[in-house]
């Protein structure tokens, strides 16, 4: 036996649970107890955008149910077809506004990093279903444009990384990046905009932990959460580590026909937010991206449910409704 030990490298074990993700509308019929014949996009319609759930995430939904408000946010439905010529590929006025390095500068005071275009899920009503991520995404070699770019802008004190879900980079990537950041004198935030948590609580392991609280940066984590069911006791641990380890926790979600567009749902999934120690932050209005129309809430009902979620809650519970209009200096706020 003259086994070599070498240092192994540990693939972590989100990782490894992607690798079991459902891409394959059969296969999550089969295990969710759906028929075989409930209509989805071909697999040649699915290759820009694919179906993708970490199987964690299709255990919160329930068996038998094509209703189900999770399942709602994933199944590629022949909906999708329908083409509308107000819903557009780029909605929000992105793709004109990014730099090399990754970097999209729209607000006073803070900038968002597109980190990578991948996620650990694919919402169908996703505004950046059809972004170009190849051609976009800030790669290891693109931080030193991306750091040379934020050095060189002094009005910027928050970064926010984002995507595609920038958890979805390793970890060791983004302590290089947080480092980097670190040493750029005029930064005083780093915001994470991220998914994971939620649809892959294991990602909220050590090693993220360990850069996320070594930089001198104040941090704050945005997750996205669309439904109660969606926090079960796993997310609730997760949330609890991320909050031992200090950091602000707040939600945004997306109001979604079908999902979570009754008070019900909207009160339940903030009283459930709380529980696990995140304040709900923005409800948006759906962007209106070619394939995602079928999600659409009209402006009239948006107002009318968070008229009536401000009768049933504490103000700190009810999030913002906002909408992105593509050329204004802030998501506008719509008032009701
Ligand atoms: C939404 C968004 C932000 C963050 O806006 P806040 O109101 O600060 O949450 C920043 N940059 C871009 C490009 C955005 O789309
Ligand atoms: S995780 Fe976020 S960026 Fe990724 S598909 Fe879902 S909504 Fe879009």
């Amino acid at each position: 036996m003259n086994a070599v030990l070498q240092p192994q490298r540990v693939i972590p074990e989100w990782q490894v649970a992607l690798t079991s993700a459902f891409t394959r509308p059969a296969d999550l019929l089969t295990f969710l107890q759906l028929p075989p014949e409930l209509p989805s996009l071909k697999l040649a319609q699915l290759r820009d955008f694919p179906l993708r759930v970490p199987r964690g995430f299709a255990e919160r939904m329930e068996k038998g149910n094509p209703d189900d408000p999770l399942f709602r946010q994933i199944w590629p439905s022949t909906d999708e077809e329908q083409v509308r010529i107000d819903f557009v590929d780029d909605a929000v006025g992105d793709l004109k506004k990014l730099k090399p390095g990754g970097l999209i500068h729209k607000y006073h005071g803070r900038a968002l990093v597109i980190a990578t275009g991948a996620c650990a899920i694919n919402c169908r009503y996703c505004f950046r279903r059809h972004f170009p991520y190849g051609e976009t995404r800030a790669s290891r070699n693109r931080w030193r444009a991306l750091l040379d770019e934020l050095q060189a802008d002094a009005t910027i004190d928050e970064v926010i990384l984002s995507g595609g879900d920038p958890l979805s980079l390793a970890d060791d990537k983004l302590a290089e990046l947080a480092e980097g950041l670190d040493a750029i004198a005029h930064l005083k935030r780093l915001r994470i905009h991220s998914r994971q948590p939620i649809v892959l609580p294991q990602r909220v392991d050590g090693p993220l932990l360990e850069w996320l609280t070594a930089t001198r940066l104040q941090t704050v984590m945005v997750i996205h959460a669309n439904h109660a069911k969606e926090l079960d006791g796993e997310v609730a641990a997760a949330m609890a580590r991320l909050k031992q380890a200090g950091i602000p926790l707040l939600n945004q979600s997306v109001l979604l026909r079908g999902v979570n567009d009754s008070l019900d749902a909207l009160k339940a999934l903030s009283e459930r937010l709380f529980e696990c120690g995140v304040l709900p932050y923005y409800l948006h209005l759906l962007d209106r991206v070619q394939g995602a129309a079928h999600y659409e809430v009209d402006d009239a009902d948006g107002k009318a449910l968070l008229q009536q979620l401000t009768g049933h809650l504490p103000g700190y519970l009810v999030p913002r409704l906002v909408r992105e209009v593509a050329g204004r200096p802030s998501k506008t706020w719509i008032h009701w």
